[in-house]
């Protein structure tokens, strides 16, 4: 067992933090500032290879493993978690069908991300479920060679900008969780509309939408897995995007964690740095500590993946402990920056709203802790 990194990837590091450092921090305010989607950075992110990484080499892209996305992620996290955010999307699509695709689907779905800078979009949940997956609505009934879908999802993200989506419906609602059924949805079909922008408290760069189907044909060709594989392929696709999500929230609590550790050198109270008055220095303490523990928990998600292991327990752990302590770390740098924290001329108070998502979406912080309770009692 070894906790350092080779040379290859600490070049990859390398090559995302000079990209995380140059390209999205200078643009990072201007972002989440408008709300404006970061086209050009995620133009230049796909041009430095650092976008579609996990996709398999089969199907163009670089099969790079968990573990390195997961290295990348965190220094682009470390950037800016929207932009990260609005960079990664790609990956929670792209997973179902790497995990549950035949060859055709694919060669159909994947390979041409190699070529072209496409987007796509995970499109779970609804209005009226989220966290309860199996109470979705959405319906998918077979007609000869096609499916017909009705029905709505609700923040989606990358939805407005989409080539196409992953999406789960039923397409038998008498049988809870073992009705629903896996699908892709290219943009461009006839009934298919997306919302405007959503307003969000924090990673404003990334673009999350609520979506309508009203009576969308595909081909039945689209179906993943055979009518009934929904949910489990759904949730195969969070074991293997929770730790990236996780990854990202590491950056951004050492981004959090390396501004309060700057200014509690500079700024002085009571005739020295307030790093020195151990209510502060503690803090800061706890969040480099915490940052190390949730790195080493994700980077284990990660490893278990690369390795083939079943991953459900060390993905919830890992997302879980990183959500939580990102949440924690964001606010107490808020704390240290004191009034100047609660400003929008200094950066902490960007991370704290941007930290917040970690415990919601990709389920939420509850949702990690009603899996991780499960895992153990079935054992
Ligand atoms: C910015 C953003 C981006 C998103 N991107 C996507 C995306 O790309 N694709 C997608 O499909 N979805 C996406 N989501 C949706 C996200 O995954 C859901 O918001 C999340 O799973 C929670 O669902 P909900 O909002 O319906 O909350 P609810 O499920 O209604 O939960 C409300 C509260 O109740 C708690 N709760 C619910 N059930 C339990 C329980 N059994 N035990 C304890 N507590 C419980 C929850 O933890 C939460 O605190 C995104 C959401 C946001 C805000």
């Amino acid at each position: 067992m070894g906790f350092d990194l080779d040379e290859d990837q600490k070049q990859l590091r390398d090559l995302a933090h000079d990209f995380a450092e140059k390209e999205i921090r200078p643009k990072a305010p201007f972002h989440d500032e408008t709300g404006d989607w970061p086209k050009e950075l995620l133009h230049k992110a796909y041009d430095l290879g650092l976008v579609n990484v996990h996709i398999p080499a089969e199907y163009g892209g670089l099969g790079l493993g968990a573990l390195n996305g997961c290295i990348l992620e965190e220094e682009m996290g470390w950037g800016c978690t929207g932009i990260a955010t609005a960079i990664t999307a790609n990956s929670l699509a792209q997973a179902p069908v790497i995990l549950a695709g035949s060859t055709e689907q694919k060669k159909k779905w994947l390979t041409p991300f190699s070529s072209e800078h496409l987007i796509s979009a995970y499109a779970v949940t609804e209005p009226g479920a989220g966290s309860d997956v199996a109470a979705i609505q959405t319906t998918a009934v077979r007609k000869g060679d096609k499916y017909v879908l009705n029905g709505q999802k609700m923040w989606i993200t990358g939805a407005g900008h989409a080539n196409w989506f992953f999406v789960l419906a039923k397409t038998d609602k008498e049988a809870g969780h073992k009705g629903m059924s896996a699908f892709v949805v290219p943009r461009d079909v006839k009934g298919l509309s997306v919302g405007k922008k959503e307003n969000n408290m924090g990673q404003r760069a990334s673009d999350t939408r609520g979506m309508a189907f009203e009576d969308v044909e595909i081909d039945a060709a689209n179906l993943l897995g055979k009518e009934g594989d929904g949910f489990v392929i759904a949730m195969k696709a969070f074991d293997h995007t929770r730790p990236l999500v996780a990854a990202a929230g590491v950056g951004l609590a050492r981004a959090a964690m390396e501004n309060a550790v700057l200014y509690a050198a500079e700024r002085k109270a009571f005739g020295r740095p307030i790093w020195q008055h151990e209510g502060v220095g503690f803090m800061i303490a706890d969040m480099a500590s915490d940052i190390e523990a949730a790195r080493l928990l994700t980077w284990k998600a990660a490893h278990q993946i690369d390795n083939n292991k079943r991953n459900t327990l060390n993905a919830a752990y890992a997302k879980r402990f990183t959500a939580d302590m990102a949440m924690r770390v964001a606010i107490d740098a808020v704390q240290v920056f004191g009034g100047n924290g609660f400003n929008k001329e200094y950066p902490a108070e960007k991370l704290m709203r941007d930290a917040k998502i970690f415990q919601i979406y990709e389920g939420t912080s509850q949702i990690q802790r009603v899996i991780i309770a499960r895992e153990l009692f079935a054992k």
